[in-house]
């Protein structure tokens, strides 16, 4: 399928390369554009390999720290490079542990990252847009009035302050790393920012950085059918879909996309992804809406739905934020769907919300930046 007119789609809301201090930011460069730019400075192929060490396995944070590279190269690089970092302007940490971070790129725009701790293990969510390219009626970060696609360097840079935040970038053994899983799932919708989202991520999987392998990585989609299958065939990470309703009409109003690509289709795509298989099943997330999806007969139908499809099920108790216009399902309705879903043999997990007390739950970021004009919203 022809996925230009995606890549088309995703193109006006591309930013300009910000500048840090009237510098080039290192992060976010591959190891090909690193030793381009290390020729154009005059110095060997082999600094490339020397700084990506530096900056993704030891977590360099200043060029002149860099002491495997000669200091007439650090201070070549240094004369016009900086090593990016967001600025953290908020902070907040939920009873749960959940910790959020609002941050501030190079050109002033915020997201939210949020880590979500485990007992052995976490996991960070990252935002992959400013706000998002959709307007899901359920979700607040599609209330905001801003929006534009992160660069690479802005994905990776929240994976990267996470791991200084939390101190691991000196733990060797990536089992005993508490950040040890990236999910797609913060603000905006990663297929419509696709090359940036596939640039960070296969800089975030590269075995000699970061080395967050795509088992450990969850890209979560609205539907954006026509770049399902590429996903899968270039990146191979394990695919969430924000199912939440089992016939069109009410898939509609949830998620405007889905009258671009209905649930026939959007099913098709899933049986198709090449990554998925009974070891590593696709994801549907449910979000949980009193009266609206949450019917005996729509679990019914969602099982018939997924049938043959190697998938599990996440309930999602929906998150409310101010002024939404929908109500959570209550404990018992929801038991009741996810009893019908288990009985059909599919995992369905009732999500605890994590994080609602800071907003950080599913669907609850927005950045305080844009909330401040709040009267400014959805003027469209
Ligand atoms: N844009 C992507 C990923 C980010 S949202 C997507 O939509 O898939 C992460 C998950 O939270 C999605 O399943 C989304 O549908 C869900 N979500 C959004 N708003 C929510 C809310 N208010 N309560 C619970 N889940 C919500
Ligand atoms: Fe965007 Fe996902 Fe929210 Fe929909 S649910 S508005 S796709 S972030």
């Amino acid at each position: 399928m022809n996925t230009d007119n995606i890549l088309g789609h995703a193109a006006r809301f591309e930013p300009a390369e910000t500048l840090i201090d009237g510098k080039r930011n290192l992060v976010g460069l591959t190891m090909d554009e690193l030793k381009v730019e290390m020729a154009a400075l005059g110095l060997e192929a082999f600094r490339a390999k020397q700084l990506w060490t530096a900056l993704y396995c030891h977590g360099a944070r200043d060029v002149m720290d860099i002491t495997t590279l000669a200091k007439p190269a650090r201070e070549k690089i240094a004369a016009h490079f900086a090593v990016g970092r967001p600025t953290v302007s908020a902070a907040p940490v939920s009873v749960d542990g959940s910790r959020k971070w609002l941050l501030a790129m190079p050109d002033g725009h915020e997201v939210e990252a949020v880590y979500i701790p485990e007992e052995d293990r976490g996991a960070l969510c990252v935002s992959c847009q400013v706000g998002c390219t959709n307007k899901c009626s359920f979700c607040h970060t599609g209330t905001m009035r801003l929006v534009r696609n992160l660069d690479a360097s802005e994905i990776l840079m929240q994976v990267m302050l996470a791991r200084d935040v939390l101190n691991e970038w000196k733990i060797p053994d990536l089992e005993k790393r508490m950040l040890s899983n990236i999910v797609l799932m913060g603000m905006g919708e990663p297929l419509f920012n696709y090359a940036n989202v596939a640039k960070a991520l296969k800089i975030i999987m590269d075995e000699g950085g970061l080395a967050i392998g795509k088992r450990r990585i969850t890209l979560s989609t609205s539907g954006v059918v026509p770049m399902i299958r590429r996903c899968g065939e270039e990146l191979g990470v394990n695919l969430a879909i924000s199912l939440h309703a089992v016939t069109d009409e009410v898939r509609d109003v949830l998620i405007p996309l889905n009258k671009k690509y209905p649930i026939a289709d959007l099913i098709q795509a899933c049986r198709d992804y090449p990554a998925a298989t009974n070891a590593r099943r696709i994801t549907f997330e449910y979000v949980m809406l009193k009266g609206v999806n949450d019917s005996p007969a729509d679990a019914r139908a969602l099982v018939k739905l997924l049938e043959g499809i190697p998938a599990k099920i996440n309930l999602l108790p929906y998150n409310p934020w101010p002024g939404s216009p929908y109500e959570c399902s209550d404990d018992a309705t929801i038991q009741k769907f996810g009893d019908i879903v288990n009985r059909a043999g599919y995992a369905s997990p009732i999500r605890t919300p994590r994080g609602r007390d800071i907003m950080a739950a599913c669907g609850q970021l927005k950045s305080a930046s844009v909330k401040a004009r709040a009267g400014q919203e959805r003027d469209e």
